[in-house]
This record gives structure tokens, C-alpha cells and sequence, in this order.
């Protein structure tokens, strides 16, 4: 019997994979906005997960509406669902701003949201309404990343001021990316350190961070708000926060091309090389130098590495996350002396590798090793790979739990999702003092395994 046909097959499934899905990035970039609230157009099921993953990460209510979907919405189609749901969220949340976002099941029926939604905005009994933006983000085309650059992209097509004769001003556009409440802050803080105006977009600070309240906040305060969007058209120019975009579809492109305002891409700011950076770009637009309160940050990190350089140097890392993220992460190690063993990310694009080894000059010149790179993977082939190279500790989400306790080793916990600690949504990454604090983080992980297995319980490391 001939067994050509029987052969395994090279790819089964993923297992435990090291992404999210596309509508969850586009969500919580919606979320940043001010007055906005998420309709899900699918099932109840996508906005339940994506619900119960931002609860868990931000331990905040967070309310995402759904069109909805039943067996004969698939079939049939959902333009009456979406109007529905389109009447009812703008009846209970009296919303500036509603984003859409599709599914995989409204894009895999072939449902024509735009049309839908021109036909429902140019019905006159729905003239007083919010403003209606719609984010195409299927996840088997990308993923939480993916949707959280589509969110951005349709909203500022929608919602940026289209005059022609807009005045240009020195405004500075600084768009984010998939990073934490503490590192949108800190954004906040240097942006105002140059005392120009600005559009840092999205803002989830407070909408997913904010205080008590005496009553059930629909939409919580916060976000950027709708006339800070608007005026991205006079701007100076438009820093984005990282490079794994689609290079004609992101908002900075957008900007460059109907508004002619410069478009700069950077790194994430994490570690000092890529810090700098950054900071140049800042100088550049806004024509001041850095202002000292971040030369002192700078000088205090440069403090920190020569004090805790013996605990990480030549220690060996299992990286993996984002791909903006691993990217920027392996820059930061290469800067301590960290080997990633692995640096790995759920994402396919083809960058990733390119990026990684781009990164890491001083562990390619001075230690002669290999990083594994890992693209469009998952957690368990990332387990496989880890198993024979003697890593001392993981660095990235609470995903990669339940590898490290297979491995024995740390994890580090930082990015998203953090589901098992409390404040991991408040970790700072960017910035000199980001860096300061995951240089902290895993020397003290580092110090405390070794202070662990060690049968004479040291004080004194
Ligand atoms: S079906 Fe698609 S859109 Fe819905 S939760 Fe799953 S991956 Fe996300």
C-alpha cells in the first residue's frame, strides 16, 4: 500500500496561540476615544470574550454592544440587526461616537457594512445621531494588533477635519499603540513637557483606569476627545509607535497623504537606543531640545544598568508577545545583555525577522549566538523550542504561564493580557523610566530564583 497519502500533516491547528482577536484590539482603541462605545456587529459570543479579556486585564467594567447574530442573521444577513443595534446603543448610551467593528462571521457571510451604513446614515429619522465610524476586522486577516491600527485608521478617516483650507499649527499627532494605561500617561507627560498642543491617540487612561464612582458610569470619562481628533489636520506632524502596519492604511499614511503633514514611525520607546530615538523624532517636530526632566530619567537608567548588569548579563530569555513589542523588547535586552533564546510572536508578518535581528548588534558582535525567531506561532511551539535551551527566565504576558512552571524558571511578567496579578494593566514599559522598571523587574526576578534555590537562603545578594 502506498502511504504518499497518508503522510502527517505539517500544521494541525494552534494550540494556545500567541495572539488575540482582531475586533478585541479594535475595541479597546475605541474605548480610547472620547464618549465612544464598541458595537461588536456578530455574535454575542465575540463581544462576551472580548469583554471578559479586558475585565480580567483592566479589573474595569467594560461595556461592548453586539448586533447580535442568530442562526438566520447568518443567513440572511445582518443589516437589520445592525440598524437595531445601531438604535437601541445610541438610545441607552447617548454616545458621541459609536465604532463597528465586524467579526468573522459577518465578514465570512460577506455582510456590506459601509453600504449598510450609508443607507442607515442617510435615513432622516436617524439625523440627530452620533458620529458612526466602522473598522473591517476580521480575525483570520489579523490580529489584536491589526484591529487595533483598523480601529485608529476609521476613525481618524471619519472623524479628522476635511477643510481644505485648514491652518497649520504646531500641534503634534502621537499615535499609540497596544500599550499600557501607566505607559498612555506617561505619553501624556512628555508630550505636555514640550508645551505644544497635541492629539495622543487613543487614550484609554482613564476609560479603563479611572476612580470610584458614586453612580454606573455607561461611558466612563476620558479618551481623546472628538475635537482633539478633528484638528490632527493642522498638525506638524504625526509620530507613530511602532512599524508593523500595513504601510497605506494606517493613520499617519492618512494624514501624509490628504493633509501633507510628515509621518515618522518609530520603535516603541523601550530601552535607550530606541528611547532616544524617539526623542528625536519629538525635538524635530516640535523644534525644542529634550527638556531636562527626561535627561535625568535617562541619566538615572544609565545609574541602573551599571548596578544591576552582573545579575542579567549573559542571562538567557524566552521573549514573546507582540511583534512592535518582542521587537522593541529584543532592542532592550541586546542594551542589558539578555540573550533571547526565543523571540517569538503569533503574528505572520514578514518583518518580524528582519526587526529581530536588526535589534540586536551587541549580542550578534560580542556573544556569537542565535536567536530562535518564531513568527505566526504558538504557545505550545514555542514550548517545544524552549524545552532543550536552558533558559533562565520568560519575559511576557501571563499567557506564557504555563510555560515557565513546565520549565521551572521566572516569567516576568508585562504587555497584554496580564490575567493572573493585579495592576498589570498599570506597568510602565516606555519611556527612560519604563525601561527603568522592567530592568528592575527581571534583575529582582533573577535575584529572587537564585536567592530561592539556594540552600543557604542568602540576604545579601
Ligand atoms: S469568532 Fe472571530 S471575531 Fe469572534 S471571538 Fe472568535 S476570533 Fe474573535
Amino acid at each position: 500500500m502506498n502511504n504518499e497519502h497518508f503522510s502527517e500533516p505539517a500544521f494541525v491547528s494552534a494550540r494556545n496561540a500567541c495572539k488575540l482577536c482582531s475586533p478585541l484590539g479594535a475595541c479597546f482603541a475605541m474605548h480610547g476615544i472620547e464618549g465612544c462605545i464598541s458595537l461588536i456587529h456578530g455574535s454575542q459570543g465575540c463581544a462576551t470574550y472580548i469583554r471578559r479579556y479586558g475585565i480580567s486585564h483592566f479589573r474595569e467594567p467594560i461595556d461592548i454592544a453586539s448586533s447580535n447574530f442568530v442562526e438566520a442573521t447568518a443567513i440572511f444577513g445582518g443589516r437589520n440587526n445592525l440598524f437595531r443595534a445601531l438604535d437601541n446603543v445610541t438610545q441607552q448610551y447617548q454616545p458621541q461616537v459609536i465604532g463597528i467593528a465586524s467579526t468573522c462571521l459577518s465578514e465570512t457571510i460577506g455582510d456590506d457594512v459601509s453600504m449598510y451604513l450609508r443607507e442607515y446614515l442617510s435615513d432622516a429619522k436617524n439625523g440627530c445621531r452620533p458620529i458612526i465610524f466602522y473598522a473591517s476586522t476580521p480575525s483570520y486577516r489579523g490580529t489584536h494588533i491589526d484591529g487595533f491600527h483598523e480601529a485608529i485608521y476609521a476613525a481618524v478617516c471619519c472623524m479628522v477635519q476635511k477643510n481644505n483650507n485648514v491652518t497649520k499649527t504646531n500641534r503634534i499627532n502621537l499615535i499609540s499603540n497596544f500599550v499600557s494605561v501607566e505607559d498612555i500617561r506617561a505619553l501624556h507627560s512628555i508630550l505636555q513637557s514640550y508645551q505644544v498642543p497635541y492629539t495622543l491617540l487613543p487614550d484609554y487612561s482613564e476609560t479603563f483606569d479611572g476612580g470610584t464612582w458614586e453612580e454606573y458610569q455607561k461611558i466612563p470619562e476620558g479618551g481623546t476627545p472628538v475635537s482633539g481628533i478633528a484638528a490632527m489636520s493642522e498638525a506638524a506632524g504625526t509620530l507613530y509607535l511602532g512599524k508593523a502596519l500595513n504601510p497605506e492604511r494606517n493613520a499617519a499614511y492618512y494624514m501624509s497623504e490628504h493633509f501633507h503633514i510628515p509621518a515618522e514611525y518609530v520603535d516603541l520607546p523601550i530601552g535607550i537606543g530606541n528611547t532616544d530615538r524617539f526623542f528625536d523624532v519629538l525635538n524635530g517636530m516640535t523644534g525644542s531640545p529634550m527638556p531636562d526632566i527626561w535627561t535625568k530619567q535617562r541619566s538615572r537608567l544609565i545609574d541602573a544598568y551599571f548596578d544591576g548588569h552582573k545579575y542579567c548579563a549573559g542571562k538567557r530569555a524566552i521573549l514573546y508577545g507582540d511583534e512592535d513589542f518582542v521587537v522593541a523588547m529584543a532592542s532592550f535586552l541586546d542594551e542589558i545583555g539578555v540573550i533571547p533564546v526565543i523571540a517569538a510572536t503569533g503574528a505572520a508578518g514578514e518583518s518580524f525577522s528582519r526587526r529581530i535581528k536588526e535589534s540586536q548588534k551587541n549580542i550578534q558582535q560580542h556573544l556569537h549566538t542565535e536567536t530562535k525567531i518564531m513568527s505566526d506561532t504558538d504557545f505550545a511551539t514555542i514550548m517545544e523550542s524552549a524545552a532543550e535551551l536552558e533558559a533562565d527566565f520568560a519575559l511576557g504576558s501571563s499567557k506564557g504561564f504555563y510555560l515557565t512552571r513546565q520549565l521551572g524558571i521566572p516569567l516576568v511578567r508585562c504587555g497584554f493580557p496580564i490575567h493572573d496579578r493585579i495592576g498589570g494593566h498599570r506597568i510602565l514599559h516606555l519611556g527612560y523610566n519604563g525601561t527603568l522598571n522592567l530592568f528592575e523587574r527581571i534583575c529582582n526576578a533573577l535575584m529572587e530564583a537564585k536567592q530561592n534555590a539556594a540552600p543557604s537562603g542568602w540576604t545579601y545578594i
